[in-house]
């Protein structure tokens, strides 16, 4: 994409918006109900996307892949979770979808040759493993450390709530390779791997949660596991740098999932509040009922604005921090409302799990917390556009 911005989406992503919605439309709200209640991985949905050959989106041509960019990517994304899939949808593929722009970016061409033609057809589950229980968003804390032994690393340490783990054969593994207290800048001595998951020296325990069920969040405990050299992703040291480079990406994809429950919510809320009579009226014709509707909507369609901007500055190579950051912030407080809304509007049903409205709650409100939280945005907003002191 080039010249001035649009908001217009062109004809090849309104037909990536239509393709993928018409996909996704095949799996219904049962599937998502019964994929969740019984924690079981959507494989069907998931095949279904890599046949589609929508896995392969960002992936360079080269690897099987269509090259395309963050805008494209949002757009898949938004559809999946607005599907009625919400996160169980989104989560199942999201690794795939931008996921692997470290390897992309920084990897070797041996690594990228053995793995990347792989995410295309779905054959390669890859989850991303950095979050650990000691250290929190301070990523510079993490201390599971990579002990260079010949040829090999030699990695001990614990990580918690990495997503897919389970259904994973690899993992994007972040780790110390020089103690925080040896290094000039704490993000400095961390070192990156995409390596695969051994489970004699990798034990994979789930994590009891309160939503989004279909896909797994697993405690990670790694006891002397051999990594080969050239499993390290770019250089030693740098792994830091290399995850920044796709955190804001990253950070459109959640606002775009987010963006897409908050949709679907809506939509169901709306129906609803026409059909449901209370009172001799539908209860949408109460205005206590339908300016939170509409409410909502004025808050989605501007959230989805900032969104369309950030992607449209990353797509176009400029700097995009502050925009992807606010559309991470307003999509996940936008689509979470709308859920809250819903259920409301939905009254004792909403909270049964028949209208499926519960599950949307549950799943949007995990997007206020992770993969970042809202007060890091804050903080990110505060410090680093606003230039306030730092509180981090
Ligand atoms: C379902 C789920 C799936 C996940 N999947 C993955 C995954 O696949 N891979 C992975 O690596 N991680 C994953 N995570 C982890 C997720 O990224 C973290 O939970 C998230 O980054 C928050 O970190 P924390 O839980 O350690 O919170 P903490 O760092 O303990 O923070 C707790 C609270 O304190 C607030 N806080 C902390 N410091 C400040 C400050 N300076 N100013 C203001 N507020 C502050 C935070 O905003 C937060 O609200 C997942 C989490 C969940 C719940």
């Amino acid at each position: 994409m080039s010249g001035g911005m649009s908001f217009e989406l062109t004809e090849d992503q309104q037909l990536i918006r239509q393709s993928v919605a018409e996909l996704a439309a095949k799996f219904d709200d049962h599937y998502w109900m019964t994929k969740d209640q019984a924690h079981e991985f959507p494989q069907e949905f998931y095949d279904a996307i890599a046949g589609g050959g929508w896995l392969g989106m960002t992936i360079p041509e080269e690897y099987g892949g269509h090259g395309l960019g963050i805008t494209e990517a949002t757009i898949l994304a938004e559809e999946v979770a607005r599907s009625g899939g919400g996160m169980n949808a989104a989560s199942s593929i999201h690794m795939s979808i931008f996921g692997m722009q470290p390897v992309v970016v920084f990897g070797s061409d041996e690594m990228k040759a053995e793995t990347l033609p792989r995410i295309v057809n779905g054959d390669l589950h890859v989850c991303f493993g950095v979050t650990e229980p000691t250290a929190g968003l301070d990523t510079s804390r993490i201390t599971t450390f990579a002990k260079r032994d010949g040829s090999d690393y030699v990695v001990n340490g614990r990580k918690v709530w990495i997503s897919k783990a389970l259904e994973s054969e690899k993992i994007l593994l972040l780790t110390r390779t020089t103690p925080r207290d040896e290094t000039t800048k704490p993000t400095d001595g961390l070192t990156l791997f995409l390596t695969d998951i051994d489970r004699d020296h990798v034990d994979i325990r789930p994590i009891t949660k309160m939503g989004r069920n279909a896909v797994s969040s697993n405690e990670v405990f790694i006891d002397d596991l051999r990594i080969p050299a050239e499993h390290r992703i770019g250089e030693e040291g740098k792994g830091f740098s290399y995850i920044l480079h796709g955190l804001n990406p990253e950070r459109m994809l959640i606002a775009a999932e987010a963006l897409g429950i908050g949709r679907v919510a809506l939509d169901r809320a709306v129906k609803y509040a026409n059909e449901r009579v209370v009172f001799d009226r539908p209860i949408g014709m109460n205005q206590g009922i339908q300016f939170p509707l509409a409410d909502s909507l004025a808050r989605l369609d501007a959230a989805e604005l900032i969104l369309r901007k950030a992607t449209w500055l990353y797509d176009n190579g400029k700097s995009c921090g502050r925009e992807a950051n606010m559309a991470k912030y307003l999509c996940a407080d936008a689509g979470f409302a709308a859920a809250d809304r819903a259920l409301q509007t939905h009254g004792g049903m909403g909270y049964s799990e028949e209208y499926n409205i519960s599950r949307f709650f549950r799943e949007s409100r995990l997007m206020k917390i992770a993969p970042v939280s809202q007060e890091m945005i804050l903080n990110f907003l505060g410090s680093h556009v606003l230039g306030l002191p730092r509180s981090y």
